[in-house]
């Protein structure tokens, strides 16, 4: 059955992500987008930081970066920084661009190891421009400068998530998306295929579609509640389930860093998200090893001025749908599975989703091809995404509480496994199955979190002298060059994008 009506239920990012997306579909063939989302039911409010695949989505939009940065009051991020993680009182980043650049097809962290071993000190961070920029709180995106010798700057958004739906749904609108007001009560199905045929709502509308995106949320009206596709959970390998949410004002007149912060506690972790005009903070716990009235304790205690919002309680079980697309429904977001926020993932799911959707939807019809290829490619992508963050639990070195003592002796995945031992051998990091984090972030992560590399691949002690020495020199000159000449991220900001009224 050809795909005439495609209905969107739910308006929060992953529901107006799509919309947006999809509307430029309108552009070459006629079909209808309808929109559902319910004022009452609200979003989750939460969802503020992202990863740099999330600049190429608004650059395929053609959305003007300053314009939507002014309006969703961002800062730009050039990676994470994890406080306390491996042990108390450490701090890594994991930064977005590459240490250094490939030497002869050889990654730059086994040349880095190859003079570490012989003497040289350098912190492997000084090879890295997105590291240094944020050690020094600068920022400038590559088109600001001309070096022909260093990579781009890689960075990403720190957005208001309300803001940002909202401008999604401006974009949507003027391209064709209609949006209803109404909450999803009845769902209806055929009896012969099982495809969902319309969704009904409290005044009784009736809308029909022939494709359906469940942007539903943690719900998952359509996939889980009118389909029952079932969840697997992934609990026993990153057994945090609740957060506390508090964004705060900065009164304390600091700048906005251009970088996300996570500080490890008791039983989990803080995130510190600065956009122009406050914090986005939440607290990450685990509810058998701490109390809720302790978790916001914990958080109140550490937040940067006055909370401006009441706290936003959350609860969720991480895992994914046994299908992310099943019949004629595709669930987006909260709706398709949830990984905790750690690396920024979520909102990056939602665009691979989109991505992938666009690629292999024929408005032809649905067929079984194409709902096995989304499943079998998304399932890779979160069970790669779910192993990175495992590693951040595993591999500690902490003891000061039951919590880190279970996560420091948990089973993790045999895959998981395979990774840390090949790097703490000789720094081999395969990526597998496209994965989205790249060597440099699993390097990062590993070294940050304590664990050395003992050899590299021999092929970097055949590198020739004196010429890699010079260019290896040369790397980390140029980046001290070129971040001393960067603005600051705050003057940057209050230029290029300042805050709309
Ligand atoms: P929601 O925001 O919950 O939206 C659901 C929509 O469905 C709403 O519009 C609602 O009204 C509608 N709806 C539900 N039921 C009905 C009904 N019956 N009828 C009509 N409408 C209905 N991601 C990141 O990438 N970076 C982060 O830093 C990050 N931090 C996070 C922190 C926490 C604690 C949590 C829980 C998540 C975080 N995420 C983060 C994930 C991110 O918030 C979500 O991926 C993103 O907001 C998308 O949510 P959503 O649109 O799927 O769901």
């Amino acid at each position: 059955m050809a795909i005439e009506h495609i209905v969107i239920v739910g308006g929060g990012t992953a529901g107006w992500m799509a919309a947006a997306a999809l509307s430029r579909l309108r552009a070459g063939r006629p079909v209808s987008i309808t929109l559902i989302e319910s004022e009452q039911i609200g979003t989750v409010g939460v969802g503020e930081a992202t990863i740099p695949p999330f600049v190429d989505f608004n650059r395929l939009l053609e959305i003007d970066e300053r314009e939507m940065m002014s309006c969703v009051q961002g800062s730009f991020k050039l990676g994470i920084q994890f406080v306390n993680w491996g042990r108390i009182g450490d701090s890594y980043i994991h930064p977005f661009g590459n240490y250094g650049y490939e030497m002869d097809g050889i990654s730059f962290h086994h040349v880095w190891h190859r003079y570490h071993v012989a003497g040289d000190n350098r912190p492997i961070q000084l090879f890295n421009m997105e590291t240094m920029a944020a050690h020094f709180g600068r920022f400038a995106r590559t088109a600001d400068y001309q070096r022909d010798d260093l990579p781009p700057v890689n960075y990403a958004y720190h957005i208001d998530a309300g803001r940002y739906a909202r401008f999604l749904r401006t974009y949507a609108e003027q391209r064709g998306v209609v949006r209803r007001e109404g909450k999803v009560g009845d769902v209806a199905i055929d009896g012969e295929t099982g495809f969902v045929t319309s969704v009904t709502l409290d005044d009784a509308t009736i809308i029909a579609g022939d494709l359906f995106i469940d942007c539903s949320g943690f719900r998952g009206l359509l996939i889980e509640q009118a389909l029952h596709t079932g969840y697997e959970d992934w609990s026993h390998y990153l057994p945090c389930d609740r957060a506390v949410a508090l964004p705060c004002l900065r009164e304390d007149g600091s700048p906005p860093l251009p970088y996300t912060r996570a500080t490890a506690h008791s039983a989990g972790w803080q995130w510190q998200v600065p956009l122009q005009h406050r914090n986005g903070n939440g607290h990450v716990y685990c509810s058998s090893f701490m109390a809720d009235d302790t978790a916001l304790d914990i958080l109140v205690g550490n937040i940067a001025g006055k909370p401006a919002a009441d706290p936003n309680w959350l609860r969720f079980v991480t895992g994914r749908r046994k299908k992310f697309w099943n019949k004629n429904v595709v669930a987006l977001g909260l709706a398709a599975g949830f990984m905790e926020p750690l690396e920024s993932t979520s909102i990056h799911l939602i665009n691979t989703g989109i991505n992938k959707l666009i690629a292999l939807l024929s408005l032809d019809g649905v067929t079984p091809v194409q709902e096995a290829a989304f499943n079998r490619l998304t399932g890779k992508e979160y069970a790669r995404i779910r192993d990175f963050l495992i590693l951040h639990y595993k591999s500690t070195a902490r003891d000061d509480s039951d919590f880190w003592n279970h996560c420091r002796t948990m089973a993790v995945p045999d895959s998981l496994v395979e990774k840390i031992e090949l790097f703490r051998h000789n720094g081999q990091i395969f990526r597998e199955d496209d994965e989205l984090f790249t060597e440099t972030s699993w390097a990062a992560v590993m070294m940050g979190q304590g664990i050395a590399m003992q050899g590299h691949n021999a092929m970097a002690d055949s590198l020739p002298e004196p010429t890699t020495r010079q260019e290896y020199d040369a790397i980390e000159q140029s980046i001290q060059y070129v971040v001393q000449h960067m603005p600051s991220h705050a003057d940057y900001l209050s230029r290029y994008c300042p805050a709309a009224a």
